[in-house]
């Protein structure tokens, strides 16, 4: 694992920050996880325009240009040298004295932290996995907007650990009105007589980036889409579910708790998206330019 803290690139034991930074002290920062695809990052000016779309929901001004970072993330991928990187991009509101005063805190910090992806388990693709429907609810958009990527995480952690004590892969989340909203780590799509829908943004999400993408593809293949409210009801008496997440692309989802969802096993819809989804990444890999090739030209 190999970090950028600030422009400087340093090892995981001396990647340090103040424990008077506001991102320690209240959560207060925000963050992006990208992959890579054949040595380059994939969608990063997506990920880049949301990370300063979250920056602009919380009154952070980023230390540094989308164009500079994409730069300081080129030279941390150069030089951890990994086939595969997952890559995570904080922003910080920086160091400060006890307050919640942003004033106090004299300059946000970026970090950009690189280490080997590992690719997921097969078995999740072949198989499908369970999910639990937690009684954690998702925080309410007035309060916290889940549409801020915010390291303010513990509304998923506390989700998450219920989801674990179930053994559960991923934790469903509802919102306030006890409609579906997403999970601790992805959005959550149902499939039900050809139709693929996904709670909307007003129902409290982040408008995940493999969405979008999946939402696009599944449009262009004739599939009838729809970003709507659902409700419990819907995910139990879907033809086919599954879950969407930057590194791990599309993953079936074949039981809710006790709920068998469909037949049981990963849907014919499920997996042609999947199959479109990762051809889709070879044409968008292929089109763009080698980061690291370029910064050599
Ligand atoms: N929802 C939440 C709460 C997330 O944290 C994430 C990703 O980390 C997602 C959805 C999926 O977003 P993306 O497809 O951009 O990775």
């Amino acid at each position: 694992m190999l970090i950028n803290l600030n422009g400087k690139i340093v090892p995981k034991s001396e990647a340090k920050v103040s424990i008077f930074d506001h991102g320690f002290l209240y959560g207060d920062s925000i963050y992006e996880t990208v992959r890579t695809y054949d040595g380059r990052p994939f969608l990063l000016d997506l990920h880049l325009a949301r990370l300063q779309e979250s920056a602009q929901g919380i009154n952070l001004e980023l230390p540094i240009s989308p164009e500079q970072l994409k730069q300081e993330l080129i030279k941390t991928l150069e030089a951890a040298r990994y086939p595969e990187s997952y890559i995570r991009i904080i922003v910080t509101r920086g160091e400060g004295d006890i307050g919640y005063d942003p004033k106090l805190c004299s300059s946000p910090s970026f970090i950009i932290l690189v280490t080997q992806l590992m690719p997921p388990p097969p078995v999740i693709y072949e198989k499908g996995v369970t999910i639990a429907l937690v009684s954690v609810r998702r925080n309410l958009a007035s309060a916290i907007n889940p549409a801020v990527k915010s390291g303010n995480l513990l509304n998923q952690t506390l989700a998450w650990m219920e989801g674990a004590r179930h053994e559960a892969y991923e934790a469903l989340m509802l919102n306030h009105k006890g409609e579906l909203a997403e999970c601790t780590m992805s959005n959550i799509f149902v499939v039900k007589n050809r139709t693929l829908s996904t709670p909307a943004l007003d129902c409290g999400i982040l408008l995940g980036i493999t969405r979008k993408l999946v939402l696009e593809i599944a449009q262009l293949n004739g599939l009838e889409v729809k970003e709507s409210s659902l409700s419990p009801e819907d995910l139990w008496q879907a033809d086919e579910a599954f879950l969407t997440v930057t590194s791990r692309e599309i993953i079936p989802v074949v039981r809710c708790d006790h709920q068998v969802i469909g037949s049981g096993v990963p849907g014919p819809i499920t997996k042609f998206l999947h199959a479109k989804y990762r051809q889709k990444v070879k044409e968008l890999t292929k089109s763009s330019l080698h980061p690291i090739a370029e910064m050599r030209n």
